[in-house]
């Protein structure tokens, strides 16, 4: 009989050697053929989740293969992630990315996501003053320049910026973003070494982080014999407070790290 830990193991290699060979046949020539085939394959499922990607056009975020499923160098060590995981992410999130919430994402990087998130939380109108607000952080300031560079390529990006439902902010995001929290969701697009707990304590209950951490340092027994590496985890605040926590699959995102040496 298979050890029960080991199913999960299996369970959890399987996702991500899905994801990998996806890649290949996920890839397009334009955005909607990327977004559909990413939906015909299921790694996209929620409807709500296709209309935000179909409504960002990757090539103003990664112009190099800005169709292809997979991540792309975006200079300063960072990369844009694939745009399965980017889909994975909102999917994991879209209970918590309604009109009206309240969204951080940390190392926002290209600002791909943040944009998507925008999509999710805001309507069309500019002066919709019961929409929702995203926050983008990194802490390369290069990176939060590009990142408002690049959602200015589009009319709609640039109004997103204009009327403050989206910000761009240089920090650590190993602190979270208190001024702006609580937060329905926050994301995580950088490998951390633990759950950081602030990040927890900046959530409004219901709320829930998605985050990668490094088995290898979070001290949990699972990891022991399987060679550590990156786990997403799923962290649910509860509405009563209580906070309960899953390891989802595997991935691979480059490190949350303190501040670049000057
Ligand atoms: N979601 C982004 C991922 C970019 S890669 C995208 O798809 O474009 C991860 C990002 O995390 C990098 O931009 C890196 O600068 C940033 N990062 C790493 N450590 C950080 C920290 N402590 N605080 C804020 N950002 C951090």
């Amino acid at each position: 009989m298979i050890p029960s830990h080991l199913n999960v193991y299996l369970v959890l290699r399987k996702t991500t050697a899905n994801c990998m060979s996806m890649a290949w046949y996920c890839s397009g020539s334009t955005n909607a053929e990327l977004v559909e085939n990413l939906f015909r394959t299921g790694l996209v499922k929620n409807e709500r989740v296709k209309n935000a990607m179909l409504g960002v056009d990757r090539a103003h975020y990664a112009p190099s293969r800005p169709y292809s499923d997979s991540p792309q160098p975006i200079g300063h060590g960072a990369t844009i992630s694939a745009p399965h995981m980017h889909g994975h992410a909102c999917e994991y999130l879209i209970n918590f990315l309604k009109p009206g919430s309240r969204v951080l994402d940390i190392g926002s990087g290209s600002g791909y996501l943040t944009h998507v998130f925008a999509n999710l939380v805001t309507g069309p109108s500019a002066s919709d003053i019961s929409d929702g607000h995203v926050i983008g952080v990194d802490h390369i300031q290069e990176l939060v320049d590009l990142s408002h560079r690049n959602m200015c390529k589009s009319d709609q990006g640039r109004t997103l910026l204009d009327s403050g439902k989206v910000e761009f902010i240089t920090a650590d995001g190993r602190l979270g973003w208190k001024a702006g929290a609580p937060y329905d969701a926050i994301h995580v697009g950088a490998a951390a070494d633990k759950l950081h707990p602030v990040l927890i304590e900046q959530l409004r209950a219901p709320g829930r982080l998605f985050i990668p951490v490094d088995t290898e340092s979070d001290g949990n027994p699972l990891a022991f014999g399987f060679g550590g590496g990156q786990y997403i985890w799923v962290v649910d605040k509860k509405e009563d407070g209580s906070v309960h926590k899953e390891k989802v699959f595997q991935v691979s995102y480059v490190p949350l790290t303190g501040p670049p040496k000057k």
